[in-house]
């Protein structure tokens, strides 16, 4: 994309979507193709980084193949960490050679001069690294192992030596409250782009547990307040989407499964890769069956009367949405007050730097209210954060390294609602056993 800007880029995306939206080709996928990792973040969504039943290099190759016939051309490989799988060159090569503008999201202790060189002849649209903290103490906090800092900071010099697209990012969770202006300087000192984002969902099973290191909304929308390029960014979108959002009868409110689809690694295709409902089964049908059969059916999924959200004129700037929302409540049509109070006192920010006093007053006292415990009558209101998974988070003892007792919420697993194609001759034939 040399000689492209990046608002040109932008633009070139930006219309190319809306070229295609009406015929729902599925431009852009991700593809987490290994729920294994070797660090156990306190905030992380995954609730089995065993591996068990994850897809062969055969079947993520036909999937990606699959992908392709049917006009993908965005595809992001993630994970889990992806280098966990000793099949990642394999099937990067093959993804490279399907012609995808490929990202690679990383938490980038795993990287080795093989893997950079292997990048440098090959390169991809794009390689993120995820930090989670500035120095080997705070990752032993956030991830619960030593020495993984000096490991990322080793593999941020690897990319860089080879003049690789690499971007950093970071998770805006309290105990990196104190780190993310220095992870900007740093960021800024080696010429890298960074983005943040104090967004936590809950785990995949539903437990709670990763949400007791969100920073409190006050904080969350505080870094808005004191970054002025972040601040600039809000404005803008503000500006284009605040309080233009319409009413709408469907649970969807966001472009997932129109041009934008998900791959877990059991194959399960999805529309997003948080929104446990309208899963498809790859392993047993093909990309296509999937995408314009059970995928499709959920933009015609009408929205509960339950759903406070849907006529909502800040929802276009809102996290909760139907996959948050499944993943918190059990239902896509629940309410999280979380982000509730987050978007109001964003909002409140926002017009209040437009001189609208009027409308800053309304949305700070709405976020006044629901830090006061409001709930909106009939809603369906998030499970219970355990009692004491923030002070247990970072000590490494329980299967998402958080150290707090899974004691709380078996009753939200099995989230996840697949379609599992019969096998027979209407079966895709690769997948015929
Ligand atoms: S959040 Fe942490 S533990 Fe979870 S997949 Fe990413 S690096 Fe691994
Ligand atoms: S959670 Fe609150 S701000 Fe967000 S969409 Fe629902 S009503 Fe609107």
């Amino acid at each position: 994309m040399s000689g492209c800007s990046d608002q040109a880029y932008g633009d070139f995306g930006g219309g190319l979507v809306r070229a295609c939206g009406g015929a729902r080709i599925p431009l852009n996928g991700s593809f987490e193709i290994t729920f294994r990792c070797n660090l156990r973040c306190v905030h992380c969504y995954i609730d089995d980084f065993s591996g068990r039943g994850e897809l062969s290099t055969a079947d993520v190759k036909r999937i990606l193949s699959e992908t392709a016939d049917e006009g993908c051309l965005w595809m992001l490989l993630t994970g889990g960490e992806v280098l966990t799988r000793r099949d990642f060159p394999e099937i990067y090569l093959h993804a490279k050679r399907l012609g995808f503008l490929l990202t690679v999201f990383s938490n980038g202790t795993l990287w080795d001069e093989r893997i950079a060189d292997l990048m440098a002849e090959y390169p991809p649209f794009g390689i993120e690294f995820t930090l989670y903290g500035l120095s080997d103490e705070t990752y032993l906090k956030t991830t619960g192992f030593p020495g993984r800092f000096t490991r990322v900071r080793r593999a941020i010099d690897l990319v860089l030596e080879r003049r690789l697209p690499l971007s950093l990012k970071a998770v805006a969770m309290e105990p990196l409250a104190a780190e993310i202006a220095p992870m900007q300087a740093l960021a800024a000192s080696l010429g890298v782009r960074f983005r943040y984002d104090a967004m936590i969902q809950a785990r995949l099973d539903g437990s709670m547990i990763p949400t007791a290191v969100r920073n409190d909304p006050e904080r969350a929308v505080g870094y808005d307040a004191g970054d002025p390029a972040r601040f600039a960014d809000w404005a803008q979108f503000y500006r284009t989407y605040g309080r233009t959002a319409r009413p709408s009868p469907f649970v969807m409110s966001c472009g997932a499964g129109i041009n934008t689809f998900h791959v877990d690694p059991k194959g399960t295709l999805l529309a997003c890769q948080s929104l446990p409902l309208n899963g498809y089964d790859l392993r047993r049908g093909s990309f296509r069956d999937g995408w314009y059969g059970i995928v499709g059916d959920l933009l015609r999924r009408e929205a509960s009367p339950a759903n406070v959200c849907t006529g909502c004129e800040l929802k276009g700037m809102c996290d909760r949405c139907p996959a948050t929302a499944t993943l918190e409540t059990g239902s896509p049509d629940g309410w999280i007050p979380y982000y509730c109070e987050v978007t109001h006192r964003r909002a409140a920010l926002l017009e209040e730097s437009s001189g609208n006093a009027d409308a800053a007053a309304r949305y700070r006292a709405h976020a006044e209210r629901v830090a006061g415990g409001w709930t909106p009558p009939g809603a369906i209101l998030p499970r219970a954060v355990p009692s004491g998974a923030a002070a247990a988070c970072g000590s490494g003892g329980c299967a998402t390294g958080c150290g707090a007792p899974k004691t709380q919420e078996a009753s939200a697993s099995n989230l996840l609602q697949i379609e599992i194609p019969q096998r027979g001759s209407d079966v895709h034939p690769e997948v015929q056993r």
